[in-house]
């Protein structure tokens, strides 16, 4: 078996009892509605995870800006130069969010990587406890949604049947989890050896093995844009 299968090892050192650095990758198409107020809510929550110990004080947010027409990139590009929390990445044009996603996942650095959208309908208040799983030994973690309450019943009937269809085609897929994961170093690096071209990450990722966990959530209203 390959080294990088390997999930445990005995003999070398423990985990460090530090805060892991924790790197947040946000994929941007056309999001200047939402990013001042997505920004000002990262950046408090970087400092409470930060004083509280959670994640290592190295931790930042990337902003992969896809192609936007908008005034996100700009955005972005100030948001950098002025708070250290922040950093950009900027695509040639519009890749969809998948591999705007995949992009940043493999360009930032850290001992984990969690995913999230800029409108901010995941519920950040569950990270600690991902960061937990991840600390006490879970590669990968899935945020999955507890309720579809806010969902019309014509979504949550064809998102429930398109989780089902693709469970029959023989998707190991999570119910209810869409991209709102945390990834560490190793996962990450599973990943990038898998040099999938035809991206769906959620598909992909529970093939990579190692330890997996799920944390529930409740999924808000994109509270501006579209
Ligand atoms: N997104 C992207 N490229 C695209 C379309 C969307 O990077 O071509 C981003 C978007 O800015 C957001 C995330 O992907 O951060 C999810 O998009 P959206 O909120 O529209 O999806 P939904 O909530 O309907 O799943
Ligand atoms: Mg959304």
């Amino acid at each position: 078996m390959e080294l990088i299968d390997a999930q445990k090892f005995v003999g070398l050192p423990a985990f460090s009892d530090c805060p892991p650095i924790v790197n947040f990758v946000i994929p941007c198409y056309n999001e200047q509605a939402v990013l001042p107020e997505t920004a000002t809510r990262l950046s408090k929550l970087l400092a409470a995870l930060k004083l509280d110990a959670v994640i290592d004080t190295q931790s930042s947010v990337y902003l992969v800006d896809d192609g936007s027409k908008d005034a996100t990139w700009p955005m972005i590009a100030d948001l950098a130069a002025r708070h250290a929390d922040f950093c950009g990445i900027k695509l040639s044009r519009n890749r969809g969010h998948q591999n705007a996603l995949l992009c940043g996942l493999m360009s930032v650095g850290g001992d984990a990587v969690i995913s999230l959208d800029a409108d901010l309908q995941d519920d950040l208040g569950i990270i600690p406890e991902m960061v937990q799983r991840f600390r006490q030994g879970s590669e990968v973690v899935y945020a999955v949604r507890r309720r579809r309450d806010k969902d019309t019943a014509f979504k949550r009937f064809s998102a429930e049947g398109y989780y089902k269809l693709l469970h029959a085609m023989g998707v190991q897929i999570v119910f209810n989890h869409a991209d709102y994961r945390l990834l560490g170093r190793r996962a990450l690096e599973a990943l990038r050896d898998y040099r999938e071209t035809h991206l769906f990450l959620r598909g992909l990722i529970p093939l990579l093995g190692y330890t997996a966990a799920m944390v529930e959530y409740d999924r808000s209203e994109r509270f501006a844009g579209e």
